[in-house]
């Protein structure tokens, strides 16, 4: 029998990990693949590593622990190199990703796809905020990048070994999967589904660091930001040539006087934030670089099971 390795990345989850496995394992017993577990622990706090050596007696179950908490795409990283399987799926362990779709995407597999996405095609239950942030994230991730990132698309998928191998083979340290994921191409199909909300347990996202993540993907999918310093330093440049010509001749014409003085402190404030926000620009790119020549390893497994 096939084997489907499924990688769940948990950071705080004690409550909801034996739910999860029972909820998987009932929703997909007609599944004709032989399952394998691989929880990552991403420095939980909580009991769940406990939990997790407890439930892994059963041989399905693995589990990697981390030194401490390094964030979801470390997880997913650290659980993805361990899944030894022909085919191998993400999920989060809140329930929020449907498990009895894993059938349907195996079917889709079966037709020959090599990707089977999911897609949250309502955002139901989520600050209305939130939602609209994301949206306008994804509508200018899509202008600014040609790596195409689906609105709603989940980390919740189906790959072959294929891809995950090639996804592998990515050796950048700074890591924004969503990306990578359609980076690497192959035959994708989205399916969609209306959002959930989490069983149990609470989510370890704010504002604030999925602000940070956005940047992150604009950053490390599109170079446009780059640009546009250049374009409005380029556009500042004409302007100010303009606008001296124009006080040039005022003042040969009409004679010297202090009235001139707003139009220099707002071409002063003008010209100084242009610089600044280009700076800012330029110096996130080079902070990517920093961190990637550091060469550093994603994260640290103090103990696993395997
Ligand atoms: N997670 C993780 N490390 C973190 C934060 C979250 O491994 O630092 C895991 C978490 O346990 C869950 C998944 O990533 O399985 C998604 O997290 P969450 O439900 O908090 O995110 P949301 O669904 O709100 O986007
Ligand atoms: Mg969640």
């Amino acid at each position: 029998m096939k084997k489907l390795a499924i990688v769940v990345p948990v950071y705080n989850e004690e409550e909801v990990l034996e739910l999860f496995v029972n909820e998987v394992n009932n929703q997909t017993r007609n599944l004709p693949l032989e399952k394998i577990f691989y929880f990552v622990d991403d420095g939980s706090k909580d009991g769940t590593l406990e939990v997790l050596k407890r439930i892994s007696s059963n041989k399905n179950i693995r589990y990697i622990s981390f030194s401490r908490n390094f964030g979801k795409e470390a997880a997913l990283l650290a659980g993805l190199k361990a899944s030894e399987a022909d085919f191998i799926t993400v999920m989060d362990v809140d329930l929020q990703d449907p498990p009895e779709m894993l059938n349907e995407m195996y079917k889709k597999i079966l037709d020959g796809y090599d990707i089977v996405g999911t897609r949250r095609v309502t955002r139901n239950g989520e600050p209305i905020i939130r939602s609209f942030f994301a949206r306008i994230f994804y509508k200018l991730i899509n202008k600014i990048s040609s790596t195409e990132m689906v609105d709603g698309a989940r980390d919740f998928r189906l790959m072959t070994r294929q891809v995950v191998d090639n996804l592998l083979l990515l050796r950048e340290n700074n890591r924004f999967s969503k990306g990578l994921f359609s980076w690497v191409g192959f035959k994708v199909t989205y399916l969609e589904y209306e959002n959930r909300e989490r069983v149990a347990g609470h989510t370890s996202w704010n504002f604030l660091k999925l602000f940070r993540y956005s940047i992150d993907g604009i950053v490390n999918f599109s170079e446009v930001p780059l640009s546009i310093a250049t374009y409005v330093g380029f556009l500042s440049f004409i302007v100010s040539i303009i606008l001296s010509i124009f006080f040039g001749i005022k003042t040969v014409v009409l004679g010297d006087s202090v009235q001139g003085f707003p139009t220099l402190v707002i071409l002063l404030l003008l010209l100084g934030g242009l610089q600044l926000l280009s700076l800012g620009i330029i110096g996130k790119y080079i902070a990517k670089i920093f961190l990637e020549t550091k060469k550093r390893p994603n994260y640290i497994i103090k103990e696993s099971n395997f």
